[in-house]
């Protein structure tokens, strides 16, 4: 009976005054009606229309991702290929998104789409209304929206329209190319047009149609599958009428008047003079033809054959009778494009100017976001050891004498064509007419390293000093490490709370630098700003591999920047596991880029499949997504890693039985005394477990976790929305050379959560807490409306779980370079910057650096609202 009471009353307090977002946590709070989605209108401006075309270098200095391209008109824009990054690419330069009408892929792969989900996402949440934008792409298209829809609103992707063959049977007849190219826009500005290729890779393998759709289903792949076409786009603008001609108009005995302007639109008009009818073309020049721009994509040698033999191209050809192309740019990888037949290929285009967009080595000098990678150089300059340089500079040692596709394009071209590599933000100009041709005013030059640091000495010449001491500390902490006598402290400000904490923790006596080391690639929330990226942390165990937790768009991208090009490579074959907390999309979109390159990095080598552990809806967009893309991994659920649900299969028993009622009656803590409404959301029960699909997935989970050193990896419920996780990671113990056995770290992450008993007992003397923060202090509503934590209710969790150090992160945009923090209880925390590398050895130092980090921002410290304004709509979706 009582209980029943108490029952009641708790709903009150929930709905009343709520320590969180029942509604959020439960999922109901998105079930509003859903929005019909909008397409701009626009009144187009045929006559006098500026126009360009420009290359968005999304992934050129990092080579993780396509470029993109623009196609610019004052009322109308078009982008072709949306990979990783290009909505942060857009905010740094000022591209407004809810500009663009238009989005063609050249391929559906995450290559060249894996910034859709985040764009859908953000542009649902502009204004009241919210917004779409049409979608074009090769029939693939629909795998991908198929697979998206698990976690956007279909409102936001019913403008997509895929076109070309989806029958199976004309992908097997031999890739039949379709006669005519597919108009797929035709207005007053611009007609585009699309040509599909498919590879020609039946014919050589020999595989019968039977054959072929059979093992579609099995572990055989056939050859021709989804996510193998890729499209040619044509774009045409109209004729260019040529100049009128008043002299003329005044010998034919025309007044100047309304007349002149019916000439000029094309009409025949009577003579004022004279008895005669005046025709367009008596006084106008001669009408020059539209610029044709043509962009190819043709990723493998196999589309070679097709892109060589399409008929439909051959009316672009150099030629008697075809039409003149003015510009072709090329996706295409250097892998292709250097191929003799290609080469022969781009002959046949006369005199058009030919833009090489594949990756080349030299842009790795040049950052594509320059405000972050500026504020990285202040960062380094400051603190090396949390900072380290990017690892762009040792690509660039190794390979700069490697020469891209233009060298070899330029050697075999003959006077008359003209061949460069695009660059970052290069444009060509259509219109107007007389300014017909390349345009390099907004390619950004490359700033010297030593020029940022010297702008920053001159604006904050104390850093000098700063970085002095900084360097003072990793001495001071060596010599506390052999005598165990704390130094002197020279600088009360950053010694004195630290003076009272010697409690290093004994599971870091003679640590090793190799033995883990803790990157915080993505830092901020919801969606990729300037400054910060969104989600992940890069767990390095160096020779034995390393985990994600979380994986956020453009990760690859920031694994790139932090350990060059190649070296991210390396890591990304190394990966034992990959851990996402939940489904919201600044958590996992950067996912599939990942596994895909690993799979593509791995063919030929024996290898097992990537141990994927996440929610349960991760599970059924990879599912989705993998009709376009093979992922090469191993799905296991979040909840069958809690502790609970690993006891039981060490055990042999039912997880569901047990165990969650263990896990609620051992936290401890006063500050839930009310708290039980949200450990009663969690006690629900699961489904029952089906041990014959599981128990396999766990044995390799648990073989997979002992490969990569560890103890235990245990995920435990948060409260954020249904399945959010947390997750513990448990070193194993190690034995020192005097035979004493050390135990091993504990890392703890707190995935997207309110402050709840479930993450204190998780990181109870945990080594290190990394614990969202989504919110100052001051925002404690809006963190409680969004289930996120604010900085100090994250400190808090820390100091009640009584952690060794804590590292906030996930912080709102609102905060594009530092949050909000109070100094007074930040003598074991510290706040993360994207890339921040902290090694274990490292830890103790970890809270004195931060007031050295801060000196950087001093005249930054406001709250920005108009630079990366995120939307409450588009918020409320992470
Ligand atoms: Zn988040
Ligand atoms: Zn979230």
């Amino acid at each position: 009976m009582e209980l029943q009471v108490e029952e009641e009353n708790n709903k009150k307090n929930a709905s009343s005054a709520p320590g969180f977002n029942k509604k959020r946590a439960e999922g109901r709070d998105r079930n509003d009606a859903p929005k019909n989605l909008q397409l701009k209108l626009r009144k187009l401006n045929p006559v006098n229309t500026i126009s360009y075309l420009q290359i968005l270098g999304t992934g050129m200095d990092t080579q993780d991702t396509s470029p993109s391209v623009l196609l610019f008109f004052d009322k109308q824009r078009f982008i072709f290929n949306a990979g990783e990054g290009l909505q942060r690419f857009c905010t740094e330069h000022k591209i407004r998104l809810s500009k663009i009408d238009h989005i063609f892929l050249s391929r559906v792969c995450s290559e060249t789409a894996g910034g859709l989900p985040g764009l859908l996402l953000t542009l649902a949440g502009i204004g009241e209304e919210g917004m779409s934008v049409k979608i074009w792409g090769p029939s693939d298209l629909k795998y991908l929206v198929d697979a998206m829809g698990s976690f956007i609103p279909s409102a936001a992707m019913v403008h997509t329209k895929s076109f070309g063959g989806t029958d199976e049977t004309t992908v097997l007849a031999g890739c039949k190319q379709l006669d005519n190219p597919i108009v797929l826009v035709d207005d007053e500005v611009v007609k585009i047009s699309a040509i599909i290729l498919q590879p020609h890779r039946f014919e050589r393998q020999a595989l019968s149609p039977s054959e072929a759709l059979n093992s579609s289903n099995g572990k055989n792949k056939p050859a021709a599958k989804p996510g193998d076409m890729s499209v040619v786009y044509i774009c045409e603008l109209p004729e260019i009428n040529g100049k009128f001609d008043p002299d003329k108009a005044k010998a034919l005995g025309l007044r100047p008047g309304p007349k002149y302007r019916q000439l000029q639109l094309g009409n025949p008009v009577q003579s004022d003079r004279q008895n005669i009818t005046i025709h367009p073309s008596d006084v106008m020049g001669p009408s020059v033809p539209g610029p044709i721009v043509l962009l190819v994509d043709c990723p493998t040698e196999s589309h070679l054959e097709s892109l060589l033999s399409v008929q439909s191209l051959t009316n672009y050809y150099n030629q008697e009778g075809g039409k003149c192309v003015t510009c072709v740019v090329h996706l295409s990888p250097a892998s292709v494009v250097s191929c003799s037949d290609y080469q022969k290929w781009m002959k046949k285009f006369g005199s058009a100017q030919h833009i090489m967009a594949g990756h080349e080595k030299k842009n790795v000098d040049i950052p594509i976001l320059k405000a972050s990678a500026r504020i990285a150089s202040r960062l380094n300059y400051v603190c090396p050891q949390f900072f380290p340089a990017p690892g762009f500079l040792s690509d660039l040692d190794h390979d700069f004498s490697e020469l891209g596709p233009l060298a070899s394009s330029e050697n075999s071209f003959s006077e008359s064509s003209k061949v460069i590599s695009a660059e970052n933000l290069l444009k060509f100009t259509l219109r107007p007419y007389a300014h017909l041709g390349l345009d390099r005013s907004c390619t950004p030059t490359t700033v010297a390293s030593t020029q940022i640091i010297d702008d920053l000495l001159s604006e904050i010449p104390e850093v000098v000093e700063a970085a002095h001491h900084v360097s003072q500390l990793w001495q001071q902490d060596n010599q506390k490490k052999e005598d165990l006598v704390p130094a002197a402290d020279r600088n009360t400000m950053i010694e004195e709370p630290w003076l009272g904490d010697s409690s290093v923790p004994s599971c870091l006596e003679n640590i090793r630098r190799d033995d883990l080391e803790i990157v915080l690639l993505g830092t901020g929330s919801s969606q990729p700003s300037k400054y910060r990226n969104v989600s992940s942390i890069y767990i390095n165990l160096f020779s034995k591999g390393g985990l994600l937790l979380d994986c956020g768009e453009g990760t690859l991208g920031q694994l790139k920047r932090r350990y060059g090009v190649s070296g991210a490579d390396d890591i990304v074959r190394a990966l034992r596991c990959i851990w996402i907390s939940h489904i919201h999309a600044d958590h996992h979109t950067g996912l599939a880029r990942i596994l895909a390159l690993r799979r593509e990095l791995l063919k030929g080598v024996p290898h097992e499949p990537v141990l994927v552990v996440g929610p349960r809806q991760l599970k059924r967009y990879l599912d989705a997504y993998q009709r376009l893309e093979e992922l090469d991994m191993l799905f296991l659920d979040c909840k069958h890693t809690t502790a609970a649900s690993l006891d039981a299969f060490e055990n042999g028993s039912d997880p569901k039985n047990n165990n969650r009622e263990v896990t609620a009656s051992k936290v401890d803590s006063t500050l839930f005394a009310r708290g039980s409404r949200m450990q009663s959301l969690w006690k629900r029960p699961g489904s029952p477990v089906d041990k014959d699909a599981i128990y396999p997935i766990l044995e390799r989970f648990r073989g997979v976790i002992q490969e990569a050193g560890l103890k235990s990896l245990i995920s435990f419920p948060v409260v954020h929305c249904p399945q959010a996780f947390g997750v513990v990671l448990n070193a194993a113990e190690r034995t020192s050379t005097s035979g004493k056995v050390i135990p091993g770290w504990k890392v703890v992450y707190s995935g997207d959560t309110r402050p709840c008993p479930e993450l204190i007992e998780a990181a109870r003397g945990a080594t290190v807490l990394i614990h969202e923060a989504t919110f100052e202090e001051a925002m404690v509503e809006e963190a409680i409306a969004k289930n996120h934590s604010t900085t100090s209710e994250a400190i808090e969790m820390g100091n009640s779980a009584d952690v060794y150090r804590i590292i906030l992160t996930h912080f709102s945009q609102r905060y594009p370079k530092i949050p909000v923090v109070d100094e007074a209880h930040m003598h074991k925390t510290c706040v993360a910057f994207d890339m921040m590398s902290v090694n274990v050895a490292d830890l103790p130092v970890v809270p004195k650096v931060l007031p050295y980090l801060k000196m950087l921002f001093r005249n930054e410290m406001i709250v920005d609202e108009s630079d990366d304004v995120v939307d409450d709509a588009v918020s409320s979706a992470y």
